[in-house]
């Protein structure tokens, strides 16, 4: 590890840092537990930590970190999951709402998988995000699996409200409270290491909150993001050709398409954030409501595009008319 990381990871001693530093000692001293609920608002980096731990428990090196070399480490890498595809490593198993809840069919196949012994001869982790929406026969079918945890398999549930989870089912879990690390204090800490104001915001808002992934964004390379972010700004303004030239480059469904368009929707939901957050400042309410719809519209076109594997040229298009529809 390079100093300038050591240091910022001694500035930031957050939830998250705590609750890692936990998850690493329970491996390290093999008490495991059979589940884990990660709770905390977005951007906490509870989302993030709980694929990390998965991670960890895969990694065939055994350090302190997943080695980021080995073969299990590169199935689980978080470019290839969860949003761009699903993981790749056949002991990983991701569940996300389909729709609007998490349905029984999805546990019981979750189930069934967990049940078999680990390809890979290690552990086997079930990973469900958006753990809110399990619908009352989906806890149900989860319950008897958190009741007779198997050896080396672990359930790590996400979720930003543990209290519409069934009490039996937070009850048989470890529970893990993330703080949101506010991504003004994140950005502060970026500048100091010679960050330019944009680039910091840049890369604060890219790490959803979490200091590890700011500092990787930061270290790796900004340009084709900040290409996003001047394209979005001149979005409304334009030409039509030019529009399907851009969202041209998103043809296609191979792994650089997917890793791009992954990479579009995360700039496009941080380059509302600040609109929103502009607007909250200026105390403009129809400001305010355009740029929470334009979020909104985003979320569910990357929720759509992850769940259905729709054209992501289509919906790049879809994201660049609706910056033009209503510009203020
Ligand atoms: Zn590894």
């Amino acid at each position: 590890m390079n100093r300038r990381r050591l240091c910022l990871r001694e500035m930031a001693a957050g939830s998250q840092e705590r609750i890692r530093a936990e998850l690493r000692l329970a491996r390290e001293q093999q008490r495991v537990h059979g589940a884990y609920l990660f709770e905390g608002p977005p951007g906490s980096g509870m989302r993030e930590s709980a694929h990390w731990f998965a991670r960890l428990l895969l990694c065939g090196a055994g350090e302190s970190e997943p080695c980021e070399r080995c073969r299990d480490c590169v199935k689980t890498a978080p470019k290839s999951t969860p949003d761009a595809g699903g993981p790749q490593h056949p002991d990983l198993k991701l569940i996300e709402p389909d729709g609007a809840s998490i349905k029984v069919d999805q546990i019981r196949a979750l189930r069934r998988e967990l049940g078999l012994v680990a390809n890979e001869g290690g552990w086997r982790v079930g990973l469900i995000l958006g753990a809110e929406v399990l619908r009352v026969e989906a806890a149900n079918a989860l319950l008897k699996t958190l009741e007779e945890p198997r050896p080396r398999t672990t359930l790590l549930l996400v979720a930003t409200q543990a209290s519409r989870l069934p009490p039996t089912v937070r009850s048989r879990s470890i529970h893990l409270r993330f703080a949101p690390e506010p991504e003004a204090a994140l950005r502060a800490q970026l500048r100091t290491h010679g960050l330019s104001e944009e680039n910091a915001w840049l890369a604060a808002a890219l790490g959803g909150g979490s200091l590890h992934s700011a500092q990787a964004w930061a270290e790796e390379s900004l340009d084709e993001a900040r290409e996003m972010v001047a394209l979005l700004e001149r979005a409304p303004r334009l030409s039509a050709s030019e529009l399907l030239d851009f969202a041209e480059a998103f043809r296609g469904r191979n792994e650089a398409t997917r890793a791009r368009t992954e990479l579009l929707f995360q700039v496009h939901s941080a380059f509302a954030r600040r609109a929103i957050e502009a607007a909250l400042a200026q105390d403009s309410s129809a400001e305010l409501e355009l740029w929470l719809e334009r979020a909104d519209a985003g979320e569910r076109a990357r929720r759509e595009w992850a769940r259905r594997n729709l054209n992501p040229q289509l919906l790049v298009e879809g994201l660049l008319l609706e910056l033009q529809a209503r510009a203020v």
